[in-house]
């Protein structure tokens, strides 16, 4: 390996989750960052995701650890396979997921970000049969700090969490 493969080898590992391969915590948030100061250029819907897994606690309780390893890789495979090319994803915590979603509207987003709960709802997991996410997000209409941003997304993720799980709301509906 020469020094500049060997340069990209570990910037790609500062920037990207070992598990998952998705951007870390600190990576997101850095590109977050970048595509909200460019925000006015784009003529759609740019919205902020926070996706929870739902009581992940027990399963790493009832199979270990590892097979919870296990889960968070196949439901990232899944959060890849239900985004666009131009949507960034990130691991944003331990079980938590944060997405930066472009859209036609927000009732397209809401109805893309239903289908990825659903595909995730009835995916069969060996042993564990079936997992739910709870999701929240908002739709960036004003060039706010990034903290305001990600404390609405989390505010409609509770709802979500507080209604039952396994469903979708938009920080719009809270209003
Ligand atoms: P809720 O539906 O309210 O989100 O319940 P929850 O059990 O999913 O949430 P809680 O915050 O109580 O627990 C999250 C669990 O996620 C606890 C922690 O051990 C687990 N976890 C976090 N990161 C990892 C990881 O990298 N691997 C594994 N296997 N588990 C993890
Ligand atoms: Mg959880
Ligand atoms: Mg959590």
């Amino acid at each position: 390996m020469n020094w500049q493969q060997e340069y990209n080898r570990v910037h790609d590992s500062s920037i990207h989750d070992g598990l998952t391969g998705l951007l870390n915590h600190k990576a997101f948030l850095d590109r977050f960052d970048e595509e909200v100061s460019r925000a006015g250029r784009f003529n759609h819907m740019l919205g902020l995701v926070i996706l929870d897994l739902d009581k992940f606690k027990s399963i790493n309780d009832s199979y270990g650890h590892l097979y919870g390893d296990y889960v968070l890789e196949e439901v990232s495979n899944i959060i890849k396979e239900n985004v666009r090319a131009i949507d960034v994803v990130g691991r944003y915590g331990g079980e938590e997921f944060a997405m930066l979603f472009q859209a036609e509207t927000e009732g397209d987003a809401h109805v893309a970000l239903n289908r990825l709960r659903l595909n995730v709802a009835q995916y069969p997991f060996p042993q564990i049969g079936q997992l739910t996410i709870s999701i929240g997000f908002l739709e960036l209409v004003s060039i706010d700090t990034v903290s305001s941003i990600v404390n609405q997304a989390d505010l409609a993720l509770y709802y979500s969490k507080n209604t039952g799980r396994n469903r979708v709301t938009s920080y719009s509906e809270l209003e």
